[in-house]
This record gives structure tokens, C-alpha cells and sequence, in this order.
């Protein structure tokens, strides 16, 4: 294939913004410009203080880009030009956003086209050469071939266009060690010389650091079918061992020992096994909704109604864990302070997309708790914000800078985020990815533990019992999922 001298990523945002990181990391001949509609995101990307928070980001991006340490990454830009970053490249990856519908057809379930048919217009009307454009957002099956149509439709004249697929597999909390070291890449391509050639294209960039056994091309429906596949059998363990944990709890059975047990069989694994209150993140439900919608639009209904049941029951995880806790607390929690410890939906993110902490707070709000909130990474304004709580009605929700804080006096505490400063371990957030190439570990600069760890924490009411994820799970794993926190299924989740 052609060899690329210049990338545009459209979209600034979890994916986005990592994805180029790594690859102008990575990739030093060619340059990355990423580029988004949101000029907020895109100062934020400029400045010290990132839109997202990931373990190393900011290492890869702003000690890089201010020159400390004397490393510096001169082929990585953020800009809003979106016209001018697309004229220049010669491949462009779109990772935009492609939420649930909110309403017409499909609402609740299907994907959310537009941003992602907007990109693909744009590119149409300011490429001028040849093209390839790569589909990174995760998209129902077929969406490729509407881009090649609509590309094709509206091209300048002279300019060509190739899309392939290539979904992103990284997870939050885990996303440049996942980057660094990716179980796979796949790519997509029409099955043609031109398909062919763009993939090999696309490969050879990824050839710079992955070894080329783990980058595999494959017929772009499969490729684009894989990726909500992958994470529809990600949350159904979730939601799996969630529904034995409720069986444990009438039997007297230790959902941890169930899981530990079953997960030493090779065959099943022990990796996202974990009893929670319910998985997170934008993209379980939203992917899962969107693989029961096709399954629907292809007249297989036990097959979405099987699907739909991983969503059903993560909801109803959520719902039981509140009514375990008004249940043992003498069946109210009017005026009683209940501390909530974590509200991102998973540790080493600022993300609350999701957050099963929604939920739960909502759900303690709505029986006239005090809530007390902290979590290290995410804002104030954020929780807000996700709470629905406007200026007049704020003092219903207490949101502290210090765990302390928020333990003091509280009648019952819940971790809801398996953070690594909630238990007692060390924490594995600096713990540099393994096999990390020496030359990066270094650039990346050493241990910088949170100044919390380092204090008992000794509130009797505190009782952690999910909250030692193990190493596996902490790096360069594709965890991309769920909270894996304290579960409502522990006999000793919370304390009354
Ligand atoms: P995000 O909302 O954080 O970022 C998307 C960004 O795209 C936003 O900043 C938005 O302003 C920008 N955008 C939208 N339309 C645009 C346009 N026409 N031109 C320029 N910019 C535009 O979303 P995300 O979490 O990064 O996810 C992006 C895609 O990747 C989704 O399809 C998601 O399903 C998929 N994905 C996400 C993850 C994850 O962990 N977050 C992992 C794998 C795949």
C-alpha cells in the first residue's frame, strides 16, 4: 500500500485523543492532527489540563509537547481546523461519537448516526486527492459501505476515496497501555485491490510498533460485527456472574469463591468475573442495545431478547443494591449520611458515563439520604451534572474533596468505584505496563503515588471487599468494562 506521511483522527474524545498520541508516539515519520468541533476540547487537548483523564496521558502529551525531561513528540497536533486537517491527510480516522437514538426509529437502542455521517460529508467536500478513511467509531454493520456510497457521491472531482474499518478495542483506565500493546488490530477492507491495498496501507502504520501476527484483515462486515460482539460477551460475564451473585446471597454461598473457582477453568477464565453493582462506561449498553436492534431488524428475536437480558439484568443489579441497603438499614435512610466513594463508572478514569453511581445515588437521593461523594478524578460540576441538580437543589449532595470528608459520621459507606486508594494496596496506577520499552517507561517518568495511599484508612464503617482488582485487570488488559466494584453481593459490602 501507499505509505502515509499524514493522519487527521476526527474526534477528540476518549478515543481520539489517546489514539493519536500513541500513534504520532509511535509512528514519528508521520504527522497526527486531531481535530474536533468542540473548541473547548480541543484548548483543553492544548493546554496542561487534558479533557480526559488516563494513566500516562498526560506524560504522552503535555510533558512531551512542553519539552520536559527533554522529550518531546513535535508531530502531535490538536486543532479545530477540521477543513484544513482533512485536505492535508492521507488517511483519516473517524472516531466521533455514536451514541443510543434518543428518539424516532430505534430510539433506546440504535445507533446515532449523525455526528458520524456529518464527518463523512465533510471529508467529502474538502478532500482532494487520493483518500482512505477509516471507520474507528463503533458503528452498526453496513455503516462502511453508506460511508463509501456517500464519499463516492459527493467527491470532489479527482479525488478517491477508500474507507476501512478498523474498531477501536481499548479501554478506559487502560487506554495507552492497551494502545501500546493491543491483543489485535483489525481491519476491515472491501474485498478488492483497492480495499486490499488502503488495508495494507493502514497496517503498515500499525506494523510500527504492533508485531504483524496481531494485526489482522478480514471482510469489513465481520470486522464491524467484531467489535460490538466482543464487548456484548464482555458485559454477559459481568452480568452473568451478577446474576449468581444474587443466588449466593439467598444460599449463603461467597460470590468471590464462586468466581475464583469457576474462573480457574481454563476454558472460562477468570478475567471479567467480578460481582458489581453493575457495569458502566458509554459503551456496554449502547453496543449491546445496538446488537439486539440488528438482531430485531433481521426478524431474530429470541436472539435480541438473549442480548437484551445482559442490559435487563445490569439494571436490575443496580436497583437491588439500593434496596439491599434501605433493607438492612431499618428500612429508611431519611436524614441519613451515606458516603459514597467513587463515581466514575471504573478506576483510572474521570469518565461517569454510565456510572452505575448514577444510578445508585439517584436511587438515595429519591429515599432522602445525605449523600456524601468523593471521587479523586472526577469534578464537582460533572457529578452535577449527572445528578441533575441544578443550583437551587445542590445541598442535597455533599461533594468532598477528602474520602475522610465524606466517611465522617456516615451512617453506612459504599464503594462504588474499586479505586486503589479505597483499599489498602499499593497502588498499581504507576506501575509502568508490562514490556513497556524501557527508552518510554522512562519518558514517562517514575512513581508518583496519590499522597492518600499512604494513610490508613481507619473508619470502622469502611469495609472493602472488591476493591483489589489484581494486576490483570489494572494494565494492559482489555477490561473495558464494568465497575468492577463492591458488589451488593458481599455479605460485608457495606456496614449499617
Ligand atoms: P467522545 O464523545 O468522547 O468523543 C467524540 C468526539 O467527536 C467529541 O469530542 C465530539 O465533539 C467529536 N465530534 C463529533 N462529531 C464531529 C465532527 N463531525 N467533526 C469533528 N468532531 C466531531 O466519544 P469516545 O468515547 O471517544 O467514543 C468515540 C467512538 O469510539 C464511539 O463510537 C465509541 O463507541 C467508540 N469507542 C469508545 C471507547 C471508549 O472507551 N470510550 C472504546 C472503543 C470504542
Amino acid at each position: 500500500g501507499r505509505s502515509i506521511r499524514n493522519i487527521c483522527c476526527i474526534g477528540g474524545g476518549y478515543v481520539g485523543g489517546p489514539s493519536g498520541a500513541v500513534i504520532a508516539n509511535r509512528a514519528p515519520h508521520t504527522k497526527v492532527t486531531v481535530v474536533d468541533i468542540n473548541s473547548e476540547r480541543i484548548a483543553a487537548w492544548n493546554s496542561a489540563n487534558l479533557p480526559v483523564y488516563e494513566p500516562y496521558l498526560h506524560d504522552l502529551v503535555v510533558v512531551a509537547r512542553d519539552g520536559i525531561r527533554g522529550y518531546r513528540q513535535p508531530n502531535l497536533f490538536f486543532s479545530t481546523d477540521v477543513d484544513k486537517a482533512i485536505k492535508e491527510a492521507d488517511l483519516i480516522f473517524v472516531g466521533v461519537n455514536t451514541p443510543t437514538k434518543t428518539s424516532g426509529l430505534g430510539a433506546g437502542k440504535a445507533s446515532d448516526l449523525g455526528w458520524l455521517e456529518d464527518a463523512t460529508r465533510r471529508i467529502a467536500r474538502c478532500a482532494e486527492n487520493e483518500t482512505i478513511v477509516v471507520e474507528k467509531s463503533t458503528v452498526p454493520c453496513g455503516t462502511a459501505q453508506s460511508m463509501q456510497e456517500i464519499l463516492e457521491a459527493n467527491a470532489k472531482p479527482g479525488a478517491t476515496f477508500e474507507v476501512l474499518s478498523n474498531p477501536e478495542f481499548l479501554a478506559e483506565g487502560t487506554a495507552i497501555s492497551n494502545l501500546l500493546y493491543p491483543d489485535r488490530i483489525l481491519i476491515g477492507c472491501f474485498e478488492n485491490d483497492a480495499g486490499r491495498s488502503a488495508a495494507s496501507s493502514l497496517a503498515e502504520i500499525y506494523a510500527s510498533w504492533v508485531p504483524s501476527d496481531r494485526i489482522i484483515t478480514m471482510n469489513l462486515y465481520s470486522c464491524e460485527l467484531a467489535k460490538v460482539a466482543a464487548n456484548a460477551l464482555l458485559a454477559q460475564r459481568i452480568s452473568s456472574i451478577n446474576a449468581l451473585s444474587a443466588m449466593c446471597e439467598e444460599l449463603g454461598a461467597n460470590v468471590e469463591e464462586l468466581s475464583y473457582a469457576c474462573g480457574l477453568d481454563s476454558r472460562i477464565g477468570s478475567r471479567m468475573l467480578n460481582a458489581s453493582v453493575g457495569f458502566g462506561g458509554s459503551c456496554f449498553k449502547k453496543d449491546i442495545m445496538n446488537l439486539t436492534y440488528m438482531a430485531e431488524s433481521l426478524h431474530l428475536p429470541e436472539v435480541a431478547a438473549y442480548w437484551k437480558s445482559v442490559v435487563d439484568v445490569n439494571e436490575w443489579q443496580k436497583d437491588r443494591f439500593t434496596r439491599r441497603i434501605v433493607n438492612s438499614m431499618h428500612g429508611t435512610l431519611a436524614r441519613k449520611k451515606v458516603a459514597v466513594l467513587g463515581f466514575a463508572y471504573k478506576k483510572n478514569t474521570g469518565d461517569t458515563r454510565e456510572s452505575a453511581a448514577i444510578s445508585v445515588v439517584n436511587n438515595l437521593l429519591a429515599e432522602n439520604a445525605i449523600v456524601a461523594i468523593f471521587d479523586p478524578k472526577v469534578q464537582s460540576e460533572q457529578i452535577y451534572r449527572d445528578l441533575d441538580l441544578d443550583r437551587d437543589n445542590r445541598d442535597r449532595a455533599l461533594i468532598c474533596t477528602d474520602p475522610y470528608d465524606a466517611c465522617e459520621d456516615a451512617h453506612a459507606v459504599l464503594v462504588l468505584t474499586e479505586w486503589d486508594m479505597f483499599s489498602n494496596k499499593e497502588p498499581r496506577l504507576n506501575a509502568a505496563p508490562p514490556g513497556m520499552d524501557p527508552a518510554l517507561k522512562e519518558a514517562l517518568g517514575g512513581n508518583k503515588a496519590h499522597p492518600l495511599n499512604r494513610r490508613e484508612f481507619n473508619t470502622p464503617q469502611v469495609v472493602l471487599d472488591r476493591t483489589n482488582s489484581d494486576d490483570e485487570q489494572s494494565l494492559g488488559t482489555s477490561d473495558s468494562g464494568g465497575s468492577e466494584v463492591e458488589s451488593s453481593s458481599s455479605q460485608s459490602s457495606y456496614a449499617v
